[in-house]
């Protein structure tokens, strides 16, 4: 039986109340909170329930015009490129100390809209939001050119300069941590933001932009102090709306300068066609996957059942780099289909402001029925499903945790993204063929091996083309590691010092040498 979600009952009790207000949702152009042109606007749902927490602007077309040139005139009249190093470091790290003292709010706020554990909001992405923010204003004063030998009496030098208006697109499964990871190297490095949030979850951005408007700070300028009431206006505008309209307005806007968009690999090639063919602005894409989980046959099967339990069913499944082709050793295997299902069975579903839970609703209506489509599917097409296979409880969008063994690579539940938390577990022979079933997706983001084989672990990381493997770990995100995708998983790298080059032009600066004392 489902011992410990058989508590679906309880999913029909009254949800709990979030401890916090919805204090913002319109659009925040210039530095001011204003309504939609059209005056439009659209809900934004509960995950527990399906109710309406908030009416919030819907922004179109002639919204992203206003903030693009809000943006435009921020950055080519602000101070804000112009202004020391130092003083946009001391802003971000200002902004930092106030979202680290905004930390439940923003999580409540994050929950609600989301459905994700409030421990987990409140305990690990609003300190990781804090702690990216301080480390991409350590960068703010630390990004320069170089003196570059060239033939002939020159002096050559390149600057680093901020590219201009960055335009950003993010999705609904960490909102303020895409926030932070495409907002902080772009301020850091001295650029003006036009993000647009998903539909799904509004709310946590905006309050995390206005509080980076209260950071008092002086500014000195040709030796006059100002009083800047935070960021200046300008600087970071936030955007809600639908992504064919709002965003597709700020892909092909051709006063935007940069784009960068996380989301599903359709979106994305509609975002870099629209990008190309407007203005040719350059893109960044972190976009899906199905990242294979290998457990070698030397593997401590508890650890690496906890572990791939944990690289799947994590933020409900709902993670571009979920670990969601289990391959399991076949010397190990019937053991692990064992102990994945004891655990999916154990895992704690329920109302994520309550305490201890560790899967919450998934986001919406839709990706329920995607999720449940894909599990039917596997049923189908002959996979054994071990446990799960339903929705929770009679409201919102809750989804038992479910386990298939039996999967076979040409499965659909093996091919494509579920984004659920669904885990198919596949078994394998020897290193080979598990490399090359790994590798034989479209998709290149991310990869765990498990094994205390230094010789297995070297062999597979090399071997697998993805943007990050992890060993013996999963979902280890620090501010300096860079993630990104091959192959259709995305281009360029976000996090990390890599992620600056996105946000920087190079100049050369030419000069011939007079009188050289050498060359
Ligand atoms: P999506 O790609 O449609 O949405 C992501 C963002 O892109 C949102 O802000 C959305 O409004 C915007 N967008 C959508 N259409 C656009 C367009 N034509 N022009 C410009 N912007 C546009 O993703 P989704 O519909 O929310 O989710 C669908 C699937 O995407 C999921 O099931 C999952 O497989 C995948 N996904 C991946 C990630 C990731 O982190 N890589 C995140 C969310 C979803």
């Amino acid at each position: 039986g489902f011992s410990r979600y058989s508590t679906a009952t309880a999913l029909e009790e009254e949800p709990i109340k979030p401890a916090v207000q919805v204090e913002h949702t319109q659009l925040l152009i210039g530095g001011k909170f204003v309504d939609a042109l059209s005056g439009k606007t659209f809900p934004t749902l509960d995950p527990r329930t399906g109710e309406v927490i908030a009416h919030v602007a819907e922004g179109h077309s002639e919204d992203v015009d206003r903030a693009v040139a809000a943006a435009r005139k921020a950055f080519d009249q602000g101070p804000w490129p112009k202004m020391t190093a130092y003083e946009r470091q001391r802003i971000l790290l200002r902004a930092a100390d106030l979202l680290e003292k905004h930390n439940d709010e923003l999580a409540a706020l994050e929950t609600w809209d989301n459905g994700k554990p409030y421990e987990q909001s409140a305990q690990i992405e609003i300190p990781m939001l804090v702690r990216l923010f301080r480390y991409y204003a350590g960068w703010a004063d630390k990004i320069h050119g170089m003196t570059v030998p060239a033939d002939g009496q020159y002096h050559v030098q390149t600057l680093h300069e901020p590219i201009g208006v960055a335009g950003q697109i993010i999705p609904w499964n960490f909102p303020l941590l895409m926030f932070a990871w495409k907002v902080g190297p772009a301020l850091a490095c001295g650029n003006t933001i036009v993000l647009k949030t998903a539909e799904q979850t509004p709310l946590s951005a905006l309050y995390a932009a206005k509080l980076f408007h209260e950071v008092g700070h002086i500014l000195y300028k040709w030796n006059h102090a100002h009083l800047l009431a935070g960021l200046p206006e300008g600087v970071l505008n936030v955007v809600s709306g639908f992504g064919p309209t709002a965003g597709a307005a700020l892909a092909s806007h051709m006063d935007v300068d940069k784009l960068a968009f996380t989301g599903s690999t359709d979106t994305g090639k509609v975002v870099l066609e629209l990008a190309a063919r407007s203005n040719l602005k350059p893109v960044t894409l972190e976009l899906g996957g199905k990242s294979p989980f290998i457990v070698c046959e030397d593997a401590d099967v508890d650890q690496a059942v906890e572990l791939a339990h944990f690289a799947l069913f994590f933020n409900q499944g709902q993670c571009c780099c979920a670990g969601s082709r289990t391959y399991v050793h076949e010397r190990v295997y019937d053991e692990f289909v064992e102990k994945a299902k004891a655990r999916a069975l154990k895992r704690i579903v329920g109302d994520p402001f309550k305490s201890g839970i560790e899967q919450g609703p998934q986001i919406d209506s839709e990706q329920f029925e995607k999720i449940l489509k894909y599990i039917r599917s596997g049923v189908q097409s002959g996979a054994t499903l071990e446990t799960g296979g339903d929705r929770l409880g009679s409201k919102g969008f809750y989804v038992q945790p479910t386990v298939f063994s039996n999967v076979e690579d040409g499965m659909l539940i093996a091919k494509e993204e579920i984004f659920g938390p669904v885990q198919s577990i596949l078994k394998f022979k020897d290193l080979d063929e598990v490399i090359e079933r790994a590798n034989n997706t479209r998709y290149g983001l991310a990869a765990g091996v498990f094994t205390k084989n230094i010789d297995t672990a070297n062999t597979l990381t090399r071997a697998l083309r993805v943007g990050t493997v992890w060993v013996n770990c999963f979902d280890t995100f620090d501010a300096a590691i860079p993630f990104g995708g091959y192959k259709m998983s995305g281009q360029g790298r976000e996090k990390g010092e890599y992620s600056l080059k996105n946000y920087l032009q190079v100049k050369a600066v030419v000069t011939p040498l007079k009188n050289p004392a050498w060359l």
